[in-house]
Formats: C-alpha cells, structure tokens, sequence
C-alpha cells in the first residue's frame, strides 16, 4: 500500500495551435519530495507546469492530483486542492502593498506570523512592507510570490524559475526557502535556469528535450559530470 503521488502526469501531449510541444510526458511528484525539471529554453518546462495547474489542457494524456484524474477541473479548483503554481515572475497582486498580499493569503490570525516570516526570509521585503508590488523589482516580486505562496499551505507547488533575475546573493535566499518549503513536507516541482543547484535540492530529475522526457530518475547521478554533461551541458 503506497500514498498516491502528489502530481502525476500520463502521457501528457499538449499543443498550441498547430504545434506540438510535449509529447508523451509523464512525470511524478511524490509527497513531500522535491522534483526537478530542466532543459533547455523551449523544451517544454512552463508548459508542463501549464498544464499541471490546468491553464492548459493536455490534447492526449492525464493529470492526476493525489490519485486523482484533474484532466478536466478548472485550475482554481486544483488550488482548492492544495496545488499551488507560481508562473515565471508573477502570482502576486501589483496593486496591493506587499503587506496586504502577504495578508490576503494568510489565514485569520496568522497575519503577523506570515509577515515576520517573510521579512525572516527575505529581509529586502520586511522593509518594502507599505510598497506597492507592481513597483518592486522583478526579482523582489518573486520572492514576494514565494512567501505568498508559503501563506497558502499548499502540499504541492510548482515553481517556474524563480531566480530569474535575481542577484546571486538572493538566488541563495532563493534556494534557502525552498529548502524550507521541502522542510515543511510540501511537494516541489521546480524549474530553474540553475539546474546544478535545482538537482542538489532535488530528490528526483526529468530532463525534456524538445518536449520529450530523456532523463528520469533519481537527481543523485546527473550531478556526475559525465552524466550532467550527456543530459544537461548544452542542451
Ligand atoms: P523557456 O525556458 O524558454 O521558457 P520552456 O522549456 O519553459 O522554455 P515552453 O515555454 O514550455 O518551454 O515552450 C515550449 C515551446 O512552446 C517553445 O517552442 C515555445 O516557443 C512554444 N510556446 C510557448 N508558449 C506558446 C504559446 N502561447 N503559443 C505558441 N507557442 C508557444
């Protein structure tokens, strides 16, 4: 008797318009584990995520959430699940101070908790708390949207580059709080430009290529250089 996966895809083929993008994808988040996709630009990352969250319906193929067929339920209905998607540099509202996004997302009586908890882990937020987001910085968004995120409790979320952009220094804060995320048992799917740093995080590692899977498995043994070198050095 196994626990169903947090996040299964089956098969998965999806197409804009005419083309193509993912063919016969399929992947697995388990429970509490960290699941790292990479690949080269335009392989088909953001859309598996895309299809996940059900922003995009696969045109062959199944979604599953916790053993159970989401192909078709409304992508807010899965947040109701306990799905959470972050999408490349957004998910936050520009016109709320950072506070009140922060606030919105907490439950009752866990406001100020959440926000000592973002200022915690991103101290750059603590200080912009009255601030508008829209006029944050790309990269101060992001780390806005992973707090909010956090606030949600979601088992699974689905991360898309979420050090793009950022200095080096907050890449590691970055890092730092989905370390925190995976602490706490919630399922990631991640994908990020870094894909070194994304596979020492990681328990388990799909590679796409041009929308196929040529790599699953473990994370482990991509880091060997001769390995990450075959699946990842240029793509
Ligand atoms: P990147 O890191 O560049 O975002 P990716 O692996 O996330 O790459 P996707 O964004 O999933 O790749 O894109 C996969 C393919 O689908 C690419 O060839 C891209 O040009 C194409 N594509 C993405 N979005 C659309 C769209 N809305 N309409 C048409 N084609 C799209």
């Amino acid at each position: 008797h196994t626990t169903a996966p947090a996040l299964e895809l089956r098969d998965v083929s999806a197409r804009y318009g005419e083309t193509t993008v993912l063919r016969d994808v399929s992947l697995t988040v388990r429970p509490g584990r960290v699941t790292a996709l990479i690949g080269p630009n335009g392989a088909g990352k953001t859309t598996s995520l895309r299809v996940a969250s059900g922003l995009l319906a696969p045109s062959e193929g199944q979604v599953l959430v916790d053993g159970a067929d989401v192909t078709r339920t409304a992508p807010h209905r899965r947040a109701g699940l306990g799905l959470c998607h972050i999408p490349e540099g957004r998910g936050i509202y520009r016109n709320l101070t950072v506070r009140e996004n922060l606030a919105m997302m907490a439950s009752r009586g866990a406001v100020e908790e959440g926000i000592e908890k973002a200022a915690a882990a991103f101290p750059v937020l603590g200080n912009r708390l009255g601030q508008k987001a829209g006029t944050l910085s790309g990269g101060e968004q992001q780390m806005l949207a992973l707090c909010a995120a956090h606030l949600r409790r979601p088992h699974l979320v689905l991360v898309d580059e979420p050090s793009l952009g950022l200095a080096p220094i907050v890449v590691d804060l970055v890092f730092e709080f989905l370390e925190t995320l995976k602490a706490e048992g919630i399922a990631l799917l991640l994908v990020d430009q870094y894909a070194l740093r994304s596979l020492k995080v990681a328990d388990t590692a799909y590679v796409l290529r041009r929308g196929r899977i040529a790599y699953s498995g473990d994370a482990a043994p991509l880091l060997d250089g001769n390995m990450f070198e075959q699946y990842i050095g240029e793509g």
